[in-house]
């Protein structure tokens, strides 16, 4: 089993484990990980694999069949082997950043305008967004941006913990977000952004949101009711 460090601490950038399996000389499994696979449509974390004084490259971070799986760049890791992973940090802060900007801008457009989410992808030069909206209207959403940004400034705390299946039935903010949730989960991790939004989520994100900084629009695109489109960037 292998165990996402990443779930219960987004900070922890170096960690110690053991090679559980190795496929096609490339693909590693490792008894535990701090690296974050392509997910939620949020870009995966890179950074280095080393054993003894041999560093192997991750260049992509997938989950498959429930297995958090890393490719590196060169063969000669094997079974056994016990290894240090060193995240690219500067990469997965930008990551964390895009991903708690796209909950406040979904948090804002979601209580002014009842306009819900339907796709998004992060990352590290721009995040998206793709919700619905009856009528597109560019300056209701430029204001919507603006009021995200005024969320930012207030530097709500960021919090991530797990819920049971019930206490989420039960919670009127968010039983509809439990309804199309697959029977055999019974625990949901939620990352709430103190007074203004929760999500269950699977991510990584800052604890605080005064570490985005500045949302900016980069482009607006109208794919129709249930697609319009939110490109944005932040700085610095
Ligand atoms: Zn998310």
């Amino acid at each position: 089993m292998d165990e996402a460090i990443y779930l219960t601490d987004m900070f922890q950038k170096e960690f110690e484990a053991e090679v559980v399996s190795v496929n096609e000389d490339k693909f590693i499994v490792l008894n535990q990980t701090a690296f974050y696979p392509k997910s939620g449509g949020v870009a995966n974390d890179q950074g280095i694999l080393i054993r003894d004084n041999d560093e192997f490259n991750v260049v992509y971070v997938g989950k498959f069949s429930g297995k958090i799986s890393h490719e590196v760049d060169k063969p000669g890791l094997k079974v056994g082997d016990k290894i240090i992973g060193k995240i690219d940090w500067k990469r997965r802060y930008t990551l964390m950043r895009y991903h708690t900007a796209a909950h406040v801008l979904s948090g804002a457009f979601y209580h002014n305008l009842k306009a819900k989410i339907t796709g998004n992808e992060i990352s590290i030069d721009q995040g998206r967004i793709d919700f619905n909206l009856e009528n597109f209207d560019r300056a209701l959403i430029e204001q919507e941006v603006e009021n995200s940004n005024k969320i930012i400034i207030k530097d709500y705390s960021v919090d991530v913990y797990t819920l049971d299946r019930r206490s989420v039935e039960e919670d009127p903010d968010l039983t509809k977000l439990a309804m199309g949730l697959p029977k055999n989960i019974q625990e949901l991790r939620i990352v709430d952004i103190k007074n203004f939004d929760r999500q269950p989520d699977g991510g990584c994100h800052v604890k605080s949101l005064k570490e985005i900084g500045n949302i900016k629009i980069k482009k607006l695109v109208n794919k129709g009711k249930n697609n319009r489109r939110l490109y944005f960037t932040i700085e610095p």
